[in-house]
């Protein structure tokens, strides 16, 4: 049994990957601690990347936890999503290419940006700084405009916070991803999130869909766990990819090793199921 679902995900391994016409821009968003927003970032981007899709992901929250799980420096004064926020520099020049994984580059996070959501209230624009920086790196947009060296995908890993920091990501990308803990307050909050959507949505970025929600550290063993995927599934339907993630050891050790669960131990259910999260990514991303 174990060893069909292995070949299987060989199997589809192999498949060629048909990339977006342009560039997707997604924001991983959700205002609660520890639901697993950094986790499915940077194993969304390695599983992406190894489908054959060009990856780019920006850390945007001051703690740098996607950084260190890619494996990219993020000591104080190296250049940073800071410096691209507050001094706009351009993200080329800032972005370094994953030391593991081919096709995946990553903006990484200083604690300085932690000063940034106080430093940016006097800045013009203070919330379209993102959008502005990722509009500009010359790899982002459509494959006319482009050519095959486009991004596929920018993914933006947020703080825990609704604060000017996610503001911007939410301005900066058309598409949102919100990780939801299968356990038993995850709705809650959500409804705060829902209307920030919106408001950012009236005023400042009318692209902006909520155009994916996974499922984290599902339990499968619990009651529990069925009924909230049940309630999230009832109330975002088609939005809420088919594969939850599993509450795995792998995908929790990984990131002391400075790597995803998909190089950490590729066989796992944690590396099986971001990869087929991620491909079920890419099929609805050509139907939305
Ligand atoms: P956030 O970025 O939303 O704060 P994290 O991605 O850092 O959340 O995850 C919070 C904690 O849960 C981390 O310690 C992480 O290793 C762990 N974790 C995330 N996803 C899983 C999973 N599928 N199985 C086990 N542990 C997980
Ligand atoms: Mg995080």
């Amino acid at each position: 049994m174990e060893s069909s679902v292995l070949a299987r995900a060989a199997a589809q391994r192999r498949e060629p990957e048909t990339r977006p016409e342009r560039t997707r821009v997604m924001v991983v968003a959700n205002q609660k601690g520890g639901v697993g927003k950094t986790t499915t970032t940077v194993n969304l981007a390695v599983a992406l990347a190894q489908l054959g899709q060009r990856v780019l992901v920006v850390d945007l929250d001051p703690q740098g936890n996607a950084s260190t799980a890619l494996n990219v420096e993020h000591h104080r004064g190296i250049p940073s999503t800071y410096d691209a926020l507050v001094d706009g520099t351009p993200l080329v020049e800032i972005a370094t290419e994953s030391p593991d994984v081919p096709h995946l580059s990553v903006v990484p996070a200083t604690i300085d940006l932690a000063g940034a959501e106080i430093e940016l209230v006097s800045v013009v624009a203070r919330e379209s700084r993102l959008r502005k920086a990722i509009a500009g790196h010359p790899l982002v947009g459509s494959r006319d405009e482009v050519g095959e060296d486009r991004l596929d995908f920018v993914l933006v890993d947020c703080p825990p916070s609704l604060g000017l920091l996610t503001l911007n990501a939410l301005v900066g990308g058309a598409e949102m991803l919100i990780p939801i803990q299968a356990e038993y307050y995850a709705l809650e909050g959500l409804g705060q999130l829902l209307e920030t959507v919106e408001m950012v949505r009236q005023h400042l970025n009318p692209d902006l869909r909520v155009s994916t929600i996974l499922l984290t550290m599902y339990d499968a063993r619990t009651r529990l766990a069925a009924g909230v995927a049940d309630e999230v599934r009832g109330h975002f339907g088609d939005q809420v990819l088919k594969t939850a993630i599993p509450r795995s050891v792998r995908v929790s050790e990984a990131p002391s090793y400075g790597q995803s669960v998909l190089t950490y131990d590729p066989a796992s259910a944690g590396a099986l199921s971001y990869l087929e999260a991620a491909r079920e990514m890419l099929t609805k991303g050509t139907s939305a």
